[in-house]
């Protein structure tokens, strides 16, 4: 299945902009509960007044407000920037930690932020669970599970290790572009012939009626 997801989307990458590895973890919680869109719309303005870890540690959250009050929960996210960054400073020598250990360590960074972090750090191989990577893998039956790190143990141990990140980036693509949260294209899915659409017909019979 993710051979073919991959032969489908071979342009599936992170979606959000980023030049480095602080604008990385900032960029990667910023997104929570945000489109990447959306962060990348106030990222450029808030990169160019924060140019490194030291910048962000010296400031108070209130001073990132301006730049990312039209994304959701910004005072926690800038609280959790700032947070993170004194961190990073005080003890990383101002570069985000490698390892998954330190990186959890950081306040406001939790399991999905952190594997998301190391994959594009190329620092490690994980396999995020955000809310499409979850739906997909529940309508393809790979678990039940509704916890995150649940559904994470289980497509870790379906695919080998080298597939982890891989697998993460496909699923969120597929997720976003075509097995939809309301309306999933299974008309033009590439899996559709694999798929047991667990939970789908249901939704579609209560929706389209005869
Ligand atoms: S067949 Fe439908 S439910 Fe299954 S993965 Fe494709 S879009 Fe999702």
């Amino acid at each position: 299945m993710v051979d073919r997801l991959d032969r489908e989307m071979p342009e599936a990458q992170i979606a959000l902009e980023f030049q480095d590895d602080v604008q990385l973890l900032v960029s990667v919680i910023l997104s929570a509960q945000s489109t990447d869109a959306r962060v990348n719309m106030v990222s450029p303005a808030l990169f160019a007044r924060f140019p490194d870890a030291v910048a962000y540690a010296a400031a108070q959250p209130d001073e990132l407000w301006t730049y990312i009050r039209t994304l959701g929960l910004f005072r926690a996210k800038a609280k959790s920037i700032v947070g993170a960054m004194r961190a990073i400073v005080a003890e990383h020598g101002g570069r985000v930690p490698r390892d998954r250990v330190a990186l959890e360590a950081l306040p406001g960074v939790g399991r999905k932020t952190a594997g998301v972090v190391l994959i594009h750090l190329g620092a490690g191989e994980a396999f995020p669970v955000d809310t499409h990577v979850g739906r997909v893998a529940r309508r393809l039956g790979f678990t039940r599970e509704r916890d995150p790190d649940r559904v994470e143990e289980r497509l870790t141990r379906l695919l080998p290790r080298e597939s982890w990140g891989r697998g993460h980036q496909l699923l969120v693509w597929h997720g976003r572009r075509v097995c939809t949260a309301r309306n999933p294209g299974c008309e033009r899915c590439v899996l559709a012939d694999l798929c047991p659409r667990i939970a789908v017909e249901s939704r579609r019979s209560l929706r389209e009626p005869g």
